[in-house]
């Protein structure tokens, strides 16, 4: 997957001024996608994309309007989408995802993005966010954000407090992933990409589900998995209920629809069961952020 490594080296670039608004994609006909009725007849159980970006983490913190989001949504047969800013102040990531809400409320559940800052009390913007009860978790990248306990504690010990889950990018430091499941034993840890984002070490990833086996409230996210066979194992090893599907999209290679569709296919190929399909395409992520499957 070099080409969607290279999308990654965003660490240690230097920041391209502006971000690239992506264009050319035709709006959204409306609020509901006519085959994404959750529960509707001949349609299985509601399928929801647990990793999107409003703002990535490329070297040119490419941004995505909602409405784009929601029309590869509409065209790859996905109900809802968890959205989130990333690169930028935890403020504005809440303000980009509030504006992103505001559009498509019945489609996109927002996370908050947990930056410190020099200037700002980003503890306080994150409560207030989550006590307003829109914000439904909280995004954390270790490119961005170190995970030592001075750092990160206070944002564990808050999403414990509102009972959502972080969505962590751990970067591959089993160290301090090991270190956060064992101090949060209560809280619901999502580490992204089984580890590491296109991972080729299969160790690392082994580690990754030893976590989440060794600990109640870790999940693994299934985005940006390069190892597609560790899917497979860890269903086996873990059960469904731990794994969460998601995009780690949009993204435009080959195509932004045909990227969604073939990250559903990761998992709609696997020798599971439908009900097990479902929950690691859905129903799982729906528990924890109490969205209506
Ligand atoms: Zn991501």
């Amino acid at each position: 997957m070099a080409s969607t490594i290279s999308r990654r080296e965003f660490v240690g670039t230097v920041a391209t001024s502006g971000a690239i608004i992506a264009a050319g994609n035709p709006p959204a006909s409306g609020q509901s996608a006519p085959q994404a009725q959750a529960g509707g007849r001949g349609r299985a159980k509601a399928v929801i994309d647990s990793h999107v970006h409003l703002k990535h983490g490329d070297a040119a913190r490419t941004e995505f309007p909602a409405r784009v989001i929601v029309d590869i949504m509409n065209q790859a047969g996905i109900d809802k989408s968890i959205v989130f800013a990333m690169c930028t102040t935890t403020q504005r990531s809440i303000e980009m995802a509030e504006r992103a809400v505001a559009e498509y409320p019945d489609r996109l559940i927002p996370y908050a993005y947990a930056l410190p800052h020099y200037e700002r009390p980003v503890i306080k913007e994150l409560e207030s966010a989550l006590a307003g009860r829109l914000f439904r978790g909280i995004k954390i990248h270790a490119g961005e954000c170190t995970l030592p306990e001075y750092i990160i504690d206070p944002v564990l010990k808050l999403a414990g407090r509102f009972h959502v889950p972080c969505l962590i990018d751990a970067a591959g430091n089993q160290a301090a992933a090991k270190r956060l499941a064992q101090a949060f034993p209560e809280n619901t840890i999502i580490f992204a990409h089984m580890g590491a984002y296109g991972t080729k070490n299969a160790k690392l990833v082994d580690a990754f589900i030893q976590l989440a086996e060794d600990h109640r409230g870790v999940r693994l996210d299934l985005s940006g998995v390069a190892l597609e066979a560790k899917i497979g194992e860890a269903v086996r090893r873990l059960g469904a209920g731990k794994l969460i599907w998601g995009t780690d999209g949009p993204y435009a290679h080959p195509n932004l629809v045909t990227f969604a569709r073939d990250e559903l296919e990761k998992v709609r190929r696997l020798p599971i069961s439908q009900a097990e399909k479902d929950d690691i395409l859905g129903g799982n992520i729906a528990r924890l952020v109490h969205a209506a499957g």
